[in-house]
């Protein structure tokens, strides 16, 4: 296929017919178009975007790149939540196993870091033992048994995307619309779903800066998957802040064993119990927002869900003795230094992009494909806007590899924070699903 003329009809503006978005997904899944072409297809799209019929037809060519799971007859329900991606947004580790026992069968299947942004599977990769890749076959079999799985697409699932999310994390061309919509769903509708929840961010973490942007995407979304489908539906919420106190791998894993554990913070508490609330609905097993709420919110505090946690990793190889071990470390981190105030008032802002930032730099997440991650670094015990803090208070604590490591984030990390004399008023996190 002439792949260089496709090129130059979209930095034109012009479409490009499903056929063709189908043969040069096949082609570069083979290996035929370089990457150079292929970052230069994909910035071309970022600048000129793509109607409908070209996202449906990317979506479902990269879908159909590798295989789709299958899954046996069952009355369980296949249900999944993705997020566009944020700080400290942990909210798949409690939400799956809290699914689980509603009664869903949960096929998660994940990311790893996308520019600052935090992924499922880093953090997930901090557990002794824990396996992330997963064969069709063993995915399968532990939905059927356990209820959930939280694992990486196996290399024969959606490898158009793997292979597109790599260049266009290293091309800059992450934040476009049709690019994310195809690169989620794809993945989504390999997992052949009944309902999808998706959590679409907004802010200055997010790859989406602006609500309005955010809520095209979602209606983009929510549309597509309902086509092709699937039961979709999306909730805007903020990603100006980062989402619970502790972001960085092995800090987020022990903040999502603490929600689990009845001991989480509220934000993260009102996600992962309205991500569920939403699926409750929408799959039609229960009629209000509000019952369903208290369903999920009554099944966490029953302690089942925690147990399941400790089913699942135990199925995906994690030895649980070393996991309790490690969790009631304080730090798994060489250094941990708090990050003084200095100055009484009220936290008026906590900036999530500084705060990835800093996370990324100390070897939390990468700079390049080939980066190794640094499990153990992060923030945790931030404060978080609305709250008081006094001069000798602390805004957070930084783990870090070396106390020059943690000395240079702790002077950055102090930039994250407005502190305000006055009590600033704020709206709740998520905004409105749809
Ligand atoms: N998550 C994905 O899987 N893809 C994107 O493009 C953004 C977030």
């Amino acid at each position: 296929m002439n792949f260089l003329a496709l090129i130059e009809n979209k930095r034109e503006g012009k479409s490009i017919a499903p056929e063709q978005i189908r043969e040069f997904i096949r082609e570069f899944t083979a290996g035929k178009i370089p990457d150079y072409q292929m970052a230069a297809m994909l910035m071309a799209i970022y600048f000129r975007g793509l109607d409908t019929a070209e996202t449906t037809a990317l979506t479902l060519a990269m879908r159909d790149s590798g295989d789709v799971l299958t899954f046996p007859k069952d009355k369980r329900l296949l249900v999944d939540k993705h997020s566009t991606g944020g700080i400290g947004d942990k909210v798949s580790l409690p939400l799956a196993p809290l699914l689980a026992c509603l009664g869903f069968r949960v096929p998660m299947i994940s990311g790893r870091g996308l520019g600052i942004t935090g992924g499922t599977l880093d953090k997930l990769d901090s557990i002794p033992g824990f396996q992330t890749l997963l064969s069709a076959e063993k995915i399968i079999a532990q939905v059927q048994n356990v209820g959930c799985v939280i694992c990486g697409q196996t290399d024969k699932m959606v490898p158009a995307d793997k292979k597109i999310y790599a260049l266009r994390d290293a091309s800059g061309t992450v934040p476009s619309i049709p690019l994310i919509t195809a690169s989620i769903l794809s993945k989504k509708l390999a997992e052949s779903l009944d309902a999808l929840i998706l959590d679409v961010k907004f802010g200055c973490a997010a790859f989406i800066r602006t609500k309005a942007g955010a809520r095209k995407l979602a209606q983009a979304m929510v549309a597509l998957g309902n086509e092709c489908g699937v039961n979709t539906r999306a909730m805007l919420t903020d990603m100006n802040t980062p989402l619970g106190r502790a972001a960085g791998n092995w800090l987020e894993v022990k903040e999502s064993v603490a929600c689990l554990d009845g001991n989480g913070p509220a934000d993260l508490l009102e996600l992962v119990l309205g991500s569920a609330a939403h699926l409750l609905v929408q799959t039609k097993k229960i009629k209000s927002f509000a019952a369903a709420r208290k369903l999920a919110e009554d099944c966490l505090n029953s302690g089942e869900p925690r147990r399941k946690w400790d089913e699942m990793i135990v199925a995906q190889g994690a030895g649980l003795k070393a996991f309790n071990q490690k969790l009631v470390q304080d730090s798994t981190a060489k250094i941990v230094v708090e990050v003084k105030s200095g100055k009484p008032g009220w936290i008026s802002k906590c900036d999530a992009r500084v705060i990835g930032e800093v996370i990324r730099d100390l070897g939390g997440g990468r700079l390049t494909k080939e980066s190794v991650i640094n499990y153990d670094v992060g923030v945790d015990q931030i404060a978080k806007p609305g709250g008081r803090v006094e001069k000798s208070g602390a805004l957070c604590r930084v783990h870090a590899a070396s106390g020059a490591q943690a000395g240079v984030a702790a002077a950055r990390l102090k930039t994250a924070f407005v502190i305000s004399s006055r009590r600033p008023a704020f709206a709740s996190l998520a905004s409105q699903a749809g």
